[in-house]
Protein backbone atom coordinates (compact mmCIF):
# COMPACT_ATOMS: atom_id res chain seq x y z
CA UNK A 1 0.00 0.00 0.00
CA UNK A 2 1.06 3.51 -0.94
CA UNK A 3 1.49 6.19 1.09
CA UNK A 4 -0.44 8.18 -1.04
CA UNK A 5 -2.82 7.66 -3.86
CA UNK A 6 -5.05 10.45 -6.39
CA UNK A 7 -7.91 9.18 -5.00
CA UNK A 8 -9.12 7.31 -2.06
CA UNK A 9 -12.42 5.85 -1.81
CA UNK A 10 -14.53 4.76 0.88
CA UNK A 11 -16.91 2.06 0.36
CA UNK A 12 -16.77 -1.17 -2.39
CA UNK A 13 -20.44 -1.00 -3.00
CA UNK A 14 -21.64 0.29 -6.38
CA UNK A 15 -21.13 3.41 -5.82
CA UNK A 16 -17.62 2.64 -4.92
CA UNK A 17 -16.61 0.53 -7.92
CA UNK A 18 -18.45 2.66 -10.49
CA UNK A 19 -15.99 5.46 -9.26
CA UNK A 20 -13.08 3.51 -9.62
CA UNK A 21 -13.30 2.00 -12.71
CA UNK A 22 -13.76 5.71 -14.19
CA UNK A 23 -11.16 7.36 -12.70
CA UNK A 24 -8.34 4.13 -12.93
CA UNK A 25 -9.62 3.97 -16.86
CA UNK A 26 -7.70 7.93 -16.90
CA UNK A 27 -4.76 6.69 -14.74
CA UNK A 28 -5.01 8.30 -11.39
CA UNK A 29 -4.37 5.85 -8.54
CA UNK A 30 -6.42 4.63 -6.60
CA UNK A 31 -6.99 3.01 -3.20
CA UNK A 32 -10.74 1.14 -2.55
CA UNK A 33 -11.04 1.19 1.37
CA UNK A 34 -13.96 -1.29 2.98
CA UNK A 35 -14.77 -2.53 6.50
CA UNK A 36 -16.06 -6.16 4.66
CA UNK A 37 -14.54 -8.87 3.08
CA UNK A 38 -13.71 -10.07 -0.61
CA UNK A 39 -17.04 -11.18 -2.24
CA UNK A 40 -16.03 -14.74 -2.25
CA UNK A 41 -15.43 -14.71 1.26
CA UNK A 42 -19.05 -13.02 2.24
CA UNK A 43 -21.65 -15.71 3.59
CA UNK A 44 -25.53 -15.17 3.61
CA UNK A 45 -28.19 -17.68 4.09
CA UNK A 46 -31.37 -15.30 3.75
CA UNK A 47 -34.72 -16.96 4.06
CA UNK A 48 -37.15 -16.28 6.24
CA UNK A 49 -34.97 -13.18 7.88
CA UNK A 50 -32.96 -10.45 5.85
CA UNK A 51 -30.13 -10.54 8.43
CA UNK A 52 -30.93 -13.69 9.61
CA UNK A 53 -29.14 -15.08 12.91
CA UNK A 54 -26.76 -17.20 11.05
CA UNK A 55 -25.15 -14.37 8.71
CA UNK A 56 -22.92 -12.27 9.67
CA UNK A 57 -25.35 -9.07 9.40
CA UNK A 58 -21.98 -7.48 8.32
CA UNK A 59 -21.49 -9.67 5.95
CA UNK A 60 -24.86 -9.02 3.91
CA UNK A 61 -24.20 -5.54 4.15
CA UNK A 62 -20.83 -4.96 3.84
CA UNK A 63 -17.93 -5.91 1.59
CA UNK A 64 -16.78 -5.77 -2.31
CA UNK A 65 -20.06 -5.15 -4.49
CA UNK A 66 -21.69 -3.53 -0.87
CA UNK A 67 -25.16 -4.59 0.21
CA UNK A 68 -26.58 -5.34 -3.71
CA UNK A 69 -23.99 -8.60 -3.24
CA UNK A 70 -26.54 -10.42 -1.94
CA UNK A 71 -30.12 -8.56 -3.66
CA UNK A 72 -32.35 -9.92 -6.18
CA UNK A 73 -29.75 -7.64 -8.41
CA UNK A 74 -33.12 -6.09 -10.01
CA UNK A 75 -31.66 -2.62 -11.71
CA UNK A 76 -34.71 -0.21 -11.78
CA UNK A 77 -33.03 1.64 -14.96
CA UNK A 78 -34.64 4.77 -14.69
CA UNK A 79 -33.15 7.79 -13.14
CA UNK A 80 -36.17 9.29 -10.88
CA UNK A 81 -36.72 5.49 -8.65
CA UNK A 82 -34.28 4.67 -6.08
CA UNK A 83 -33.20 8.52 -6.07
CA UNK A 84 -33.13 11.87 -8.41
CA UNK A 85 -30.47 11.88 -10.46
CA UNK A 86 -31.62 14.62 -12.42
CA UNK A 87 -30.66 17.01 -9.34
CA UNK A 88 -27.17 15.91 -9.72
CA UNK A 89 -27.25 16.22 -13.74
CA UNK A 90 -29.17 18.72 -13.59
CA UNK A 91 -30.97 18.02 -17.17
CA UNK A 92 -33.52 14.98 -17.08
CA UNK A 93 -31.66 13.79 -20.73
CA UNK A 94 -28.59 13.51 -18.99
CA UNK A 95 -29.71 11.35 -16.10
CA UNK A 96 -31.21 8.86 -18.33
CA UNK A 97 -27.99 8.74 -20.65
CA UNK A 98 -26.29 7.91 -17.23
CA UNK A 99 -28.68 4.90 -16.15
CA UNK A 100 -27.88 3.51 -19.67
CA UNK A 101 -24.69 3.79 -19.20
CA UNK A 102 -24.44 2.12 -15.65
CA UNK A 103 -26.46 -0.52 -16.83
CA UNK A 104 -24.09 -1.43 -20.13
CA UNK A 105 -21.20 -1.49 -17.38
CA UNK A 106 -23.56 -4.34 -15.56
CA UNK A 107 -23.58 -5.81 -19.24
CA UNK A 108 -20.25 -5.96 -19.66
CA UNK A 109 -19.36 -7.92 -16.16
CA UNK A 110 -22.04 -10.50 -16.98
CA UNK A 111 -25.22 -9.16 -15.87
CA UNK A 112 -27.64 -11.43 -18.14
CA UNK A 113 -28.89 -9.93 -21.46
CA UNK A 114 -32.65 -10.60 -21.33
CA UNK A 115 -34.60 -7.09 -20.10
CA UNK A 116 -37.86 -6.84 -18.60
CA UNK A 117 -39.55 -4.24 -19.94
CA UNK A 118 -43.09 -2.82 -19.47
CA UNK A 119 -45.72 -4.06 -22.20
CA UNK A 120 -46.57 -1.45 -24.66
CA UNK A 121 -50.10 -0.89 -25.04
CA UNK A 122 -51.03 -2.74 -21.69
CA UNK A 123 -48.92 0.12 -20.34
CA UNK A 124 -51.12 2.90 -21.73
CA UNK A 125 -53.91 1.06 -20.02
CA UNK A 126 -52.76 0.93 -16.48
CA UNK A 127 -51.76 4.43 -17.02
CA UNK A 128 -55.06 6.13 -17.67
CA UNK A 129 -56.44 3.57 -14.80
CA UNK A 130 -54.50 5.01 -12.82
CA UNK A 131 -54.91 8.42 -13.65
CA UNK A 132 -58.80 7.96 -14.05
CA UNK A 133 -58.59 7.76 -10.05
CA UNK A 134 -55.95 10.27 -9.39
CA UNK A 135 -53.30 7.88 -9.16
CA UNK A 136 -50.07 7.58 -11.28
CA UNK A 137 -48.41 4.87 -12.68
CA UNK A 138 -44.99 4.62 -13.22
CA UNK A 139 -43.37 2.27 -15.95
CA UNK A 140 -40.11 0.47 -15.07
CA UNK A 141 -37.49 -1.18 -17.44
CA UNK A 142 -35.72 -3.67 -15.52
CA UNK A 143 -33.08 -6.00 -15.57
CA UNK A 144 -32.82 -8.94 -13.36
CA UNK A 145 -29.30 -10.12 -12.49
CA UNK A 146 -30.84 -12.78 -10.06
CA UNK A 147 -28.92 -13.38 -6.57
CA UNK A 148 -27.19 -15.93 -7.54
CA UNK A 149 -25.26 -14.35 -10.70
CA UNK A 150 -24.70 -10.88 -8.53
CA UNK A 151 -21.89 -11.84 -6.82
CA UNK A 152 -20.56 -13.34 -10.33
CA UNK A 153 -21.11 -9.94 -11.87
CA UNK A 154 -19.35 -8.00 -9.21
CA UNK A 155 -16.30 -10.31 -9.10
CA UNK A 156 -15.85 -9.80 -12.44
CA UNK A 157 -15.74 -6.21 -11.80
CA UNK A 158 -13.40 -6.25 -8.89
CA UNK A 159 -10.85 -8.63 -10.94
CA UNK A 160 -10.92 -5.96 -13.73
CA UNK A 161 -10.23 -3.38 -11.58
CA UNK A 162 -7.41 -5.44 -10.01
CA UNK A 163 -5.95 -5.50 -13.05
CA UNK A 164 -6.00 -2.27 -14.02
CA UNK A 165 -4.31 -1.29 -11.04
CA UNK A 166 -6.98 -0.36 -8.74
CA UNK A 167 -5.94 -1.29 -4.93
CA UNK A 168 -7.66 -3.07 -2.17
CA UNK A 169 -7.51 -2.43 1.37
CA UNK A 170 -10.99 -4.48 3.02
CA UNK A 171 -11.53 -5.71 6.12
CA UNK A 172 -10.70 -2.38 7.32
CA UNK A 173 -13.00 0.61 8.52
CA UNK A 174 -12.11 4.19 7.79
CA UNK A 175 -12.32 5.83 11.03
CA UNK A 176 -12.08 9.66 10.46
CA UNK A 177 -10.88 12.01 7.64
CA UNK A 178 -7.84 14.34 7.65
CA UNK A 179 -8.88 17.81 7.16
CA UNK A 180 -6.81 20.86 7.50
CA UNK A 181 -8.07 24.28 6.86
CA UNK A 182 -11.13 23.38 5.08
CA UNK A 183 -9.85 20.82 2.63
CA UNK A 184 -9.50 16.85 2.61
CA UNK A 185 -6.37 15.29 2.59
CA UNK A 186 -6.85 11.76 3.15
CA UNK A 187 -8.12 9.35 5.67
CA UNK A 188 -7.58 7.57 9.06
CA UNK A 189 -8.28 4.21 9.51
CA UNK A 190 -9.90 2.36 12.52
CA UNK A 191 -6.31 0.76 13.32
CA UNK A 192 -4.36 4.45 13.40
CA UNK A 193 -3.11 4.33 9.87
CA UNK A 194 -2.98 7.54 8.34
CA UNK A 195 -3.23 7.35 3.95
CA UNK A 196 -2.74 10.61 2.09
CA UNK A 197 -4.56 11.23 -0.70
CA UNK A 198 -5.51 14.23 -3.09
CA UNK A 199 -9.14 13.51 -3.20
CA UNK A 200 -11.36 11.62 -1.00
CA UNK A 201 -14.51 9.73 -2.22
CA UNK A 202 -17.15 9.03 0.50
CA UNK A 203 -20.00 5.84 -0.27
CA UNK A 204 -20.02 3.95 2.48
CA UNK A 205 -23.54 2.68 1.95
CA UNK A 206 -26.72 2.71 4.26
CA UNK A 207 -24.47 0.44 7.00
CA UNK A 208 -22.52 3.53 6.81
CA UNK A 209 -24.70 6.15 7.88
CA UNK A 210 -23.90 6.30 11.53
CA UNK A 211 -20.87 6.93 10.41
CA UNK A 212 -21.46 9.50 7.97
CA UNK A 213 -23.67 11.55 10.70
CA UNK A 214 -20.52 11.34 12.86
CA UNK A 215 -18.63 13.26 10.11
CA UNK A 216 -20.95 15.55 9.91
CA UNK A 217 -20.93 16.71 12.85
CA UNK A 218 -17.02 16.62 13.66
CA UNK A 219 -16.35 18.74 10.44
CA UNK A 220 -18.94 20.56 10.00
CA UNK A 221 -20.14 19.09 6.12
CA UNK A 222 -23.17 20.41 5.51
CA UNK A 223 -26.06 17.80 5.11
CA UNK A 224 -29.52 17.47 6.15
CA UNK A 225 -31.96 15.19 7.64
CA UNK A 226 -33.95 12.95 4.60
CA UNK A 227 -37.44 11.79 4.46
CA UNK A 228 -38.19 8.03 5.52
CA UNK A 229 -40.81 5.97 4.14
CA UNK A 230 -43.33 4.15 6.83
CA UNK A 231 -46.14 1.46 6.28
CA UNK A 232 -46.97 -2.07 5.44
CA UNK A 233 -46.35 -4.98 3.53
CA UNK A 234 -49.56 -6.07 1.78
CA UNK A 235 -50.13 -9.73 0.81
CA UNK A 236 -52.19 -10.79 -1.60
CA UNK A 237 -53.25 -13.69 -3.51
CA UNK A 238 -50.91 -14.07 -6.17
CA UNK A 239 -54.16 -14.32 -8.75
CA UNK A 240 -55.02 -10.60 -8.11
CA UNK A 241 -51.57 -8.62 -8.76
CA UNK A 242 -50.86 -10.92 -11.82
CA UNK A 243 -52.84 -9.04 -14.36
CA UNK A 244 -50.67 -6.05 -13.03
CA UNK A 245 -47.25 -7.89 -13.16
CA UNK A 246 -47.57 -9.29 -16.20
CA UNK A 247 -47.12 -5.73 -17.23
CA UNK A 248 -44.52 -5.07 -15.43
CA UNK A 249 -42.96 -7.19 -12.69
CA UNK A 250 -42.57 -4.40 -9.78
CA UNK A 251 -44.93 -2.05 -10.60
CA UNK A 252 -45.04 1.69 -9.27
CA UNK A 253 -48.07 3.26 -8.27
CA UNK A 254 -47.91 6.91 -6.65
CA UNK A 255 -50.81 8.07 -5.07
CA UNK A 256 -51.61 11.41 -2.75
CA UNK A 257 -54.34 10.70 -0.36
CA UNK A 258 -57.47 13.51 0.05
CA UNK A 259 -57.04 13.71 3.70
CA UNK A 260 -53.76 14.51 4.42
CA UNK A 261 -51.95 14.89 1.05
CA UNK A 262 -49.40 12.76 1.76
CA UNK A 263 -47.08 10.79 -0.43
CA UNK A 264 -47.81 6.78 -0.69
CA UNK A 265 -46.98 4.41 -3.13
CA UNK A 266 -45.76 0.87 -3.71
CA UNK A 267 -42.43 -0.45 -3.59
CA UNK A 268 -40.43 -3.61 -3.85
CA UNK A 269 -43.24 -6.42 -5.72
CA UNK A 270 -42.47 -9.90 -5.07
CA UNK A 271 -44.25 -12.15 -7.30
CA UNK A 272 -44.98 -15.66 -6.01
CA UNK A 273 -42.87 -14.26 -3.20
CA UNK A 274 -42.39 -14.48 0.90
CA UNK A 275 -43.02 -11.93 3.75
CA UNK A 276 -40.10 -11.73 5.74
CA UNK A 277 -38.46 -9.98 9.18
CA UNK A 278 -35.78 -7.70 8.99
CA UNK A 279 -34.04 -7.58 12.19
CA UNK A 280 -32.47 -4.61 13.68
CA UNK A 281 -30.59 -3.65 16.84
CA UNK A 282 -33.94 -2.62 19.08
CA UNK A 283 -37.06 -3.57 16.66
CA UNK A 284 -38.30 -6.17 14.23
CA UNK A 285 -39.30 -4.33 10.42
CA UNK A 286 -40.80 -6.57 7.66
CA UNK A 287 -39.10 -6.58 3.89
CA UNK A 288 -40.34 -9.34 1.42
CA UNK A 289 -38.05 -11.45 -1.12
CA UNK A 290 -38.61 -13.93 -4.29
CA UNK A 291 -36.63 -16.92 -4.51
CA UNK A 292 -35.97 -18.76 -7.95
CA UNK A 293 -36.57 -22.69 -6.86
CA UNK A 294 -39.74 -21.73 -4.49
CA UNK A 295 -42.52 -20.15 -4.77
CA UNK A 296 -45.75 -19.46 -2.74
CA UNK A 297 -49.17 -18.50 -3.72
CA UNK A 298 -48.85 -14.56 -2.67
CA UNK A 299 -47.57 -11.70 -4.34
CA UNK A 300 -46.07 -8.80 -1.62
CA UNK A 301 -45.46 -5.36 -2.30
CA UNK A 302 -44.60 -2.54 0.49
CA UNK A 303 -47.30 -0.22 0.58
CA UNK A 304 -45.50 3.52 2.37
CA UNK A 305 -46.03 6.71 3.16
CA UNK A 306 -43.82 9.43 2.87
CA UNK A 307 -42.97 11.23 6.16
CA UNK A 308 -40.51 14.17 6.01
CA UNK A 309 -40.34 16.55 9.38
CA UNK A 310 -39.62 20.15 10.05
CA UNK A 311 -38.79 22.23 12.91
CA UNK A 312 -38.68 21.27 16.61
CA UNK A 313 -38.13 17.86 15.59
CA UNK A 314 -36.06 17.00 12.46
CA UNK A 315 -34.69 13.93 12.94
CA UNK A 316 -36.71 11.69 11.09
CA UNK A 317 -34.81 8.32 11.48
CA UNK A 318 -35.16 9.14 15.44
CA UNK A 319 -39.24 9.35 14.46
CA UNK A 320 -38.65 6.28 12.17
CA UNK A 321 -37.35 4.43 15.11
CA UNK A 322 -39.79 5.39 17.90
CA UNK A 323 -42.60 4.06 15.70
CA UNK A 324 -40.99 0.42 15.12
CA UNK A 325 -40.16 0.35 18.62
CA UNK A 326 -43.77 1.06 19.46
CA UNK A 327 -45.00 -1.59 17.03
CA UNK A 328 -42.48 -4.29 18.06
CA UNK A 329 -43.52 -3.83 21.57
CA UNK A 330 -47.55 -4.23 20.76
CA UNK A 331 -46.60 -7.33 18.41
CA UNK A 332 -44.53 -8.34 21.46
CA UNK A 333 -41.18 -8.35 19.34
CA UNK A 334 -42.83 -10.42 16.28
CA UNK A 335 -44.20 -7.91 13.23
CA UNK A 336 -47.73 -7.24 13.66
CA UNK A 337 -50.39 -8.92 11.03
CA UNK A 338 -53.62 -7.57 10.65
CA UNK A 339 -56.44 -8.48 7.76
CA UNK A 340 -57.90 -5.11 5.85
CA UNK A 341 -61.17 -5.92 6.91
CA UNK A 342 -60.27 -5.65 10.42
CA UNK A 343 -58.22 -3.01 10.12
CA UNK A 344 -61.20 -0.52 8.13
CA UNK A 345 -64.17 -2.08 11.57
CA UNK A 346 -61.41 -0.97 14.01
CA UNK A 347 -61.26 -4.40 15.40
CA UNK A 348 -57.90 -6.45 16.09
CA UNK A 349 -57.65 -9.61 13.66
CA UNK A 350 -57.29 -12.80 15.88
CA UNK A 351 -55.34 -16.31 15.85
CA UNK A 352 -59.00 -17.28 14.39
CA UNK A 353 -59.47 -15.04 12.17
CA UNK A 354 -56.17 -15.78 10.64
CA UNK A 355 -56.52 -19.10 10.01
CA UNK A 356 -60.03 -18.88 8.69
CA UNK A 357 -58.74 -15.94 6.49
CA UNK A 358 -58.99 -17.32 2.53
CA UNK A 359 -55.25 -15.55 2.50
CA UNK A 360 -52.52 -17.94 3.86
CA UNK A 361 -49.73 -15.57 5.49
CA UNK A 362 -46.21 -16.69 4.35
CA UNK A 363 -44.57 -15.16 7.34
CA UNK A 364 -45.85 -17.19 10.10
CA UNK A 365 -43.71 -15.62 13.05
CA UNK A 366 -46.09 -12.83 13.37
CA UNK A 367 -48.41 -11.47 15.98
CA UNK A 368 -52.25 -11.03 14.72
CA UNK A 369 -53.27 -7.39 16.40
CA UNK A 370 -54.02 -4.14 15.67
CA UNK A 371 -51.75 -1.99 13.64
CA UNK A 372 -53.60 1.21 14.53
CA UNK A 373 -52.07 0.42 17.73
CA UNK A 374 -48.94 0.42 16.49
CA UNK A 375 -48.77 3.27 13.60
CA UNK A 376 -49.79 6.91 13.99
CA UNK A 377 -53.28 7.60 13.06
CA UNK A 378 -52.37 9.83 10.22
CA UNK A 379 -50.13 6.61 8.34
CA UNK A 380 -53.58 4.36 8.80
CA UNK A 381 -55.62 6.71 7.55
CA UNK A 382 -53.07 7.09 4.32
CA UNK A 383 -52.80 3.57 4.47
CA UNK A 384 -56.69 2.70 4.00
CA UNK A 385 -57.20 5.14 1.79
CA UNK A 386 -54.54 4.23 -0.82
CA UNK A 387 -55.02 0.66 -0.93
CA UNK A 388 -58.89 1.81 -1.71
CA UNK A 389 -57.50 3.86 -4.41
CA UNK A 390 -54.88 1.30 -5.55
CA UNK A 391 -58.48 -1.15 -5.61
CA UNK A 392 -59.85 0.65 -8.59
CA UNK A 393 -56.95 -0.16 -10.34
CA UNK A 394 -56.21 -3.64 -8.94
CA UNK A 395 -59.47 -5.13 -8.39
CA UNK A 396 -59.20 -7.38 -5.09
CA UNK A 397 -56.12 -5.87 -3.68
CA UNK A 398 -58.24 -3.74 -0.76
CA UNK A 399 -59.98 -7.00 0.14
CA UNK A 400 -60.91 -7.50 3.56
CA UNK A 401 -58.76 -10.42 3.63
CA UNK A 402 -55.94 -9.01 2.44
CA UNK A 403 -53.11 -9.10 4.66
CA UNK A 404 -50.98 -6.24 6.03
CA UNK A 405 -48.09 -6.80 8.13
CA UNK A 406 -46.32 -4.03 9.90
CA UNK A 407 -43.76 -1.84 10.23
CA UNK A 408 -42.27 -1.67 7.35
CA UNK A 409 -40.08 1.11 7.39
CA UNK A 410 -37.27 2.34 4.89
CA UNK A 411 -34.47 4.82 6.75
CA UNK A 412 -32.38 6.94 4.40
CA UNK A 413 -29.29 8.50 5.31
CA UNK A 414 -28.24 11.69 6.13
CA UNK A 415 -28.55 13.80 2.37
CA UNK A 416 -25.21 15.21 2.06
CA UNK A 417 -25.22 18.89 -0.30
CA UNK A 418 -22.89 18.49 -2.93
CA UNK A 419 -22.69 20.96 -6.02
CA UNK A 420 -22.78 19.25 -9.90
CA UNK A 421 -19.59 17.71 -9.17
CA UNK A 422 -20.40 15.62 -6.37
CA UNK A 423 -18.09 17.92 -4.60
CA UNK A 424 -19.09 18.25 -0.60
CA UNK A 425 -19.03 21.59 1.59
CA UNK A 426 -15.34 20.50 2.60
CA UNK A 427 -12.74 20.95 -0.50
CA UNK A 428 -11.92 17.61 -2.26
CA UNK A 429 -14.09 15.64 -0.11
CA UNK A 430 -16.59 13.88 -2.60
CA UNK A 431 -19.70 11.43 -2.19
CA UNK A 432 -21.76 9.09 -3.37
CA UNK A 433 -24.51 7.07 -2.93
CA UNK A 434 -27.20 5.66 -0.68
CA UNK A 435 -24.30 6.36 2.77
CA UNK A 436 -24.15 9.70 1.51
CA UNK A 437 -28.27 10.04 1.16
CA UNK A 438 -27.47 10.43 -2.61
CA UNK A 439 -29.32 7.39 -3.76
CA UNK A 440 -31.17 4.74 -2.94
CA UNK A 441 -30.76 1.75 -5.41
CA UNK A 442 -28.12 0.28 -7.33
CA UNK A 443 -28.35 1.91 -10.30
CA UNK A 444 -28.71 5.26 -9.04
CA UNK A 445 -25.48 4.33 -6.43
CA UNK A 446 -23.27 3.61 -9.40
CA UNK A 447 -24.59 6.53 -11.53
CA UNK A 448 -23.71 9.14 -8.50
CA UNK A 449 -20.09 7.36 -8.39
CA UNK A 450 -19.43 7.92 -11.87
CA UNK A 451 -20.80 11.25 -11.36
CA UNK A 452 -18.43 11.61 -8.65
CA UNK A 453 -15.41 10.31 -10.42
CA UNK A 454 -16.06 12.61 -13.39
CA UNK A 455 -16.63 15.26 -10.94
CA UNK A 456 -12.88 14.86 -9.43
CA UNK A 457 -11.29 14.13 -13.02
CA UNK A 458 -12.60 17.68 -13.95
CA UNK A 459 -10.30 19.26 -11.18
CA UNK A 460 -7.31 17.18 -11.36
CA UNK A 461 -5.21 18.72 -13.63
CA UNK A 462 -7.50 18.36 -16.45
CA UNK A 463 -6.84 14.15 -17.23
CA UNK A 464 -10.26 14.15 -17.95
C1 LIG B 1 -31.23 -7.22 1.20
C2 LIG B 1 -31.14 -6.10 0.20
C3 LIG B 1 -31.68 -6.25 -1.07
C4 LIG B 1 -31.59 -5.21 -2.02
N1 LIG B 1 -32.11 -5.41 -3.27
C5 LIG B 1 -31.94 -4.46 -4.22
C6 LIG B 1 -32.33 -4.69 -5.58
O1 LIG B 1 -32.80 -5.77 -5.96
N2 LIG B 1 -32.19 -3.66 -6.47
C7 LIG B 1 -31.65 -2.44 -6.13
O2 LIG B 1 -31.52 -1.57 -7.00
N3 LIG B 1 -31.25 -2.22 -4.85
C8 LIG B 1 -31.36 -3.20 -3.90
N4 LIG B 1 -30.94 -2.96 -2.62
C9 LIG B 1 -30.33 -1.67 -2.31
C10 LIG B 1 -28.90 -1.61 -2.89
O3 LIG B 1 -28.19 -2.75 -2.48
C11 LIG B 1 -28.23 -0.32 -2.46
O4 LIG B 1 -29.04 0.77 -2.88
C12 LIG B 1 -26.84 -0.16 -3.06
O5 LIG B 1 -26.02 -1.27 -2.77
C13 LIG B 1 -26.16 1.10 -2.51
O6 LIG B 1 -24.85 1.19 -3.01
P1 LIG B 1 -23.73 2.02 -2.24
O7 LIG B 1 -22.49 1.85 -3.05
O8 LIG B 1 -24.19 3.38 -1.97
O9 LIG B 1 -23.55 1.34 -0.81
P2 LIG B 1 -23.38 -0.19 -0.35
O10 LIG B 1 -23.72 -1.12 -1.44
O11 LIG B 1 -24.14 -0.30 0.93
O12 LIG B 1 -21.83 -0.31 -0.06
C14 LIG B 1 -21.19 0.44 0.93
C15 LIG B 1 -19.92 -0.24 1.37
O13 LIG B 1 -19.21 0.66 2.23
C16 LIG B 1 -18.60 -0.06 3.27
N5 LIG B 1 -18.38 0.85 4.42
C17 LIG B 1 -19.32 1.47 5.17
N6 LIG B 1 -18.74 2.27 6.08
C18 LIG B 1 -17.40 2.15 5.91
C19 LIG B 1 -16.27 2.71 6.54
N7 LIG B 1 -16.38 3.61 7.55
N8 LIG B 1 -15.05 2.32 6.14
C20 LIG B 1 -14.89 1.41 5.12
N9 LIG B 1 -15.94 0.85 4.48
C21 LIG B 1 -17.17 1.22 4.86
C22 LIG B 1 -19.56 -1.18 3.56
O14 LIG B 1 -18.83 -2.26 4.12
C23 LIG B 1 -20.13 -1.51 2.17
O15 LIG B 1 -19.45 -2.57 1.56
C24 LIG B 1 -30.99 -3.99 -1.66
C25 LIG B 1 -30.44 -3.83 -0.38
C26 LIG B 1 -30.50 -4.87 0.55
C27 LIG B 1 -29.89 -4.68 1.92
Amino acid sequence: MKKEYDVVIIGCGPAGIFAARELVSEGLSVLVVDGGKDVEDRVCRMKEEILCRQCNPCDVMCGVGGAGTFSDGLLNLRPDIGGDLSEQTGDVEKAWELVKYVDGVFLEYGAPDELLLPKGEKIKELEIRAASVGARFVPIGQRHIGSDRASVVIKNFKDDLTEKGVEFLLKTFAERLLVEDGVCRGVILEDGRAINATYVLIAPGRIGAAWVEKIVREYGIEAHYAGIDVGVRVEVPALIMDPITSINRDPKFHVYTHRYDDFVRTFCTNERGFVVKERYDDFIATNGHSMKDEESPNTNFAFLVRVDLTSPIENTTRYGRSIAKLATTIGGGRPIIQRMGDLRRGRRTTERRLERNPVQNTLKDVTPGDISMALPHRMVMDIIEGLEVLDKIIPGVASDSTLLYAPEIKFYAMKLTVDHQMETTIKNLFAAGDGAGLSRDIINAAATGVLAARGILKRSDGKS
